[in-house]
């Protein structure tokens, strides 16, 4: 977490016990194996085609082998698998490990999980890939359980979350009273003293802020924070989650539409009450388009639209917020989506924010295979679309059977409690078929050009309403 910086604290090595000859000519190879086999980190050195040439006894103890010899002139790739650390399958295009040792290149430390031979144990790694020599023939992978550092981290957040959450109480308190004293209808006091306090109260709510940012901080890194997939309607999903918003858009007087035929910005299909499936979390879907929309609210003045949509794009499913509101200079585009990035200039210096939304909206999209990016130009208004992998019909049907057997199952176990003397009858769990493979976030996104930002002259509402037109039936998705 680069917040705090925490310095992570590394695996002692084991002792050495062994006798290091103090000389002989092969002493060098005899310190090398001695080291080799006694260190935590897994090494494997592989040929040019990937096959293992070396392996030390904790890269075999990692992967399941009980004898290092085993695995050599095996191909890495069948005995080094990894997936996601979120504990997503990775597929070979994507899979960093498997295009490192096809194409000879570097794996930079990549943080991962290791499936342990053919059981369903995982350990959490960091894995890299260097060339051994010069000639980039052999390569050496190098990997490292942090299950402990992982653990530790874990704590560490824990603390603070803990401790920020104990601390917003009581500056709540303070925040109260210091409200009551500069309210002139439950206390009297003097210029002097209301100057003071309003000072007090500015910090009050500042600490306050900082104490809740430093939660949702914690929240976010908590890698122990996994999506909890499900099979998914999308357009439906996403118009429940937009109407929520009809109310402050109203409030704001800025039109809101969902499912608009925007024109300019569709690229892609678009049919008649299109439905698409995906397999995602909804917990995470709406804390990506709550702070997507919460954003286009805030970043865009009275009189202003904002248009969500959702759309089946190849095998892609495609969803856009886009606002008229006061974009995003180029300068500032490639950093919106790093941790506390504001774009500064004076219109967002008087809008309240933390330049953690669209953090979170990232790590959230990719943790289910997703892709999030922008499209904006400074007073020009703004685009966000976010990418995720597309289910058919019939996956969609193949996934929702075991849900559905289930939910026939507790309603059997209610009726069979209301009944007790009906036979027992017990609902058989059909397979659940592999995840879809999405794009990984390492690769460039396989998807059609983005149109340019609608001007806002150009975003045209789809009822001619010279009133504010709050439209979620979203006529045409
Ligand atoms: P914040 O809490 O500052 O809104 P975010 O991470 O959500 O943090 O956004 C980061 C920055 O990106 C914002 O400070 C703002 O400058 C810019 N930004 C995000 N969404 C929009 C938008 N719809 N229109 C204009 N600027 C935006």
């Amino acid at each position: 977490m680069s917040l705090f910086n925490f310095k992570k604290t590394k695996s002692p090595a084991a002792p050495i016990q062994a006798t290091v000859p103090s000389h002989g000519a092969n002493q060098g190879n005899d310190l090398a194996s001695l080291v080799l086999s006694v260190i935590h980190d897994g090494v494997v050195m592989t040929d040019r085609a990937g096959a293992v040439q070396f392996m030390n006894p904790a890269a075999a103890r990692l992967c399941g082998l009980s004898n290092p010899n085993d695995a050599i002139g095996l191909d890495s790739i069948l005995i080094i698998r990894i997936e996601t650390k979120e504990g997503r399958e990775l597929s070979e295009a994507e899979n960093p490990f498997i295009l490192a040792i096809r194409s000879g290149q570097t794996l930079k430390p990549y943080e991962c999980n290791l499936i342990v031979g053919q059981t369903d144990k995982r350990v959490p790694i960091t894995i890299s890939i260097l060339p051994a020599d010069e000639t980039g023939g052999n390569r050496v992978i190098t990997f490292r359980d942090i299950t402990e550092e992982l653990k530790e981290e874990g704590e560490q957040m824990e603390f603070i979350s803990t401790a920020s959450h104990e601390m917003r109480t009581p500056v709540a308190t303070i925040d109260g009273y210091l409200s009551l004293c500069l309210n002139p209808q439950t206390a009297t006091i003097d210029e002097r003293a209301r100057n003071y306090l309003t000072t007090a109260h500015a910090a009050s709510q500042h600490l306050g802020k900082l104490f809740q940012d430093l939660l949702d901080v914690t929240k976010l890194d908590d890698s122990r924070i996994r999506p909890n997939f499900v099979p998914a309607e999308m357009v439906e999903m996403v118009k429940d989650i937009t109407k929520d918003y009809i109310p402050r858009a109203q409030e704001q007087k800025i039109n809101f539409t969902f499912g608009a035929d925007d024109s300019a910005s569709v690229h892609s299909e678009r049919k008649l009450n299109q439905v698409v499936y995906s397999y995602v979390d909804p917990d995470f879907m709406r804390e990506i388009l709550d702070n997507l929309i919460d954003n286009a609210l805030k970043y865009t003045p009275s009189g202003g639209s904002i248009y969500v949509n959702v759309r089946g794009d190849g095998d892609r499913v495609l969803i856009n917020v886009t606002d008229t509101g006061m974009g995003i200079s180029s300068d500032d585009l490639g950093h919106i989506f790093q941790k506390f990035y504001r774009a500064d200039n004076s219109d967002t210096r008087t809008i309240g924010g933390t330049g953690l939304g669209l953090y979170l909206v990232k790590q959230r999209t990719e943790a289910m295979g997703g892709q999030v990016w922008a499209e904006s130009a400074f007073g020009e208004g703004s685009t966000f679309y976010v990418s995720l992998p597309r289910l058919t019909a019939d996956e969609y049907e193949k996934r929702m059977i075991p849900i559905r057997n289930q939910k026939m199952q507790e309603q059997l176990s209610t009726l069979q409690s209301a009944f007790p003397s009906q036979p027992t009858t017990t609902i058989t769990e059909q397979p659940v078929p592999a995840m879809p493979q999405p794009i990984s976030s390492q690769q460039s996104p396989q998807l059609p050009p983005v149109p340019p930002i609608p001007q806002p002259t150009q975003i045209s509402p789809p009822q001619p309403n010279p009133n504010i037109n709050n439209n979620l039936n979203g006529g045409n998705v």
